[in-house]
């Protein structure tokens, strides 16, 4: 599969801007949280449908200073994230009579959520980068068989389940099929092991070892 010209510096942009704001908001409104927990190094996958698209996501837990209440946290978020240029969106909630608050911004595809109330201390952030294709799609292509019936050695047979092809017959050795709505699910042949079951990947089967029920599979063995 072929790169997207420019989509995975675009993506590597997109998440080092969405950390920079990040670490921006929480060193401000919970200072003396632990960066080192803020894990946004590697795109994750997004969506599973082909092509797949990958973004940058991350959730980080802070504390509130226990003389700061909820609510001049969430006001303080909004005018932080409004002033770096995010379209900034306030929303509240009752919650046992407590109030929660959420701060949503926007900026360039990128999202990122503040969460506090009276009836915690913690600060949940979140941000997440748009999910892009890194490869143009590409149809699947099944691989070549392992062993063809020329090549089948004296005393065993092609296997009856995958016709010599060793890889697993359902999945076509991908180990997933396409499924919805998610876009894959491990195959339910060989559950993710890619060969055939039967064979384990060899093609062909000793016939010394056949079962009874193998061999009816071979008529004309009998
Ligand atoms: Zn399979
Ligand atoms: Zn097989």
């Amino acid at each position: 599969m072929s790169e997207i010209p420019g989509a995975r510096a675009e993506l590597n942009r997109l998440g080092r801007s969405l950390r920079e704001q990040l670490v921006a908001l929480i060193t401000d409104l919970t200072p003396g949280a632990d960066l080192g927990l803020l894990f946004l190094d590697d795109p994750l996958v997004a969506d599973w449908h082909d092509p797949l698209r990958y973004h940058f996501s991350a959730l980080f837990r802070g504390e509130r200073p226990a003389t700061v209440p909820a609510a001049e946290i969430a006001s303080r978020a909004a005018v932080l994230l409004d002033a770096a240029g995010w379209d900034v969106t306030t929303s509240e909630a009752q919650q046992d009579g407590k109030r929660a608050t959420m701060v949503l911004a926007r900026r360039d595809g990128n999202a990122i959520r503040v969460g506090t109330g009276d009836h915690t201390s913690a600060v949940m952030f979140s941000g997440r980068t748009p999910a892009l294709a890194l490869r143009a799609p590409k149809p699947f292509q099944w691989p070549e068989p392992v062993l063809t019936p020329e090549a089948v050695t004296p005393g065993h047979v092609l296997c009856y389940e995958c016709d010599g092809l060793g890889w697993c017959p359902s999945c076509g050795g991908r180990g997933w099929r396409p499924s919805e709505p998610h876009g894959r699910a491990r195959c339910s042949e060989c559950f993710g092991k890619k060969v055939c079951p039967i064979c384990r990947g060899g093609g062909d089967l000793a016939v010394s070892d056949l079962s009874d029920y193998q061999r009816g599979y071979y008529p004309e063995l009998e």
